[in-house]
């Protein structure tokens, strides 16, 4: 199991994850996402791209749950 977080306040929804990742990502309306938090190992490799490819790198592979209210660095 892989376990993922996605920081939606720095999401801008550009369906980069959803176009590369569908099975993980979807994207509801314009800018809302929807994922899987604990995708099956075997959706890695898509994952991996799927973070590399998001122009915000809002997406963490890995990563403990945690709230990103404030960002470092954030705008
Ligand atoms: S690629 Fe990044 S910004 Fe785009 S929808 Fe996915 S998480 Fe959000």
């Amino acid at each position: 199991m892989v376990s993922i977080a996605v920081d939606l306040n720095r999401c801008q929804g550009y369906a980069q994850c959803a176009f590369l990742a569908p099975e993980i990502f979807t994207m509801h309306g314009d800018e809302a996402l929807l994922y899987d938090p604990d995708p099956d190992e075997a959706h890695r490799e898509k994952l991996a791209q799927a973070a590399a490819a998001c122009p915000v790198q809002a997406i963490l592979v890995d990563a403990v749950d945690e709230p990103a209210e404030a960002v470092p660095g954030g705008r």
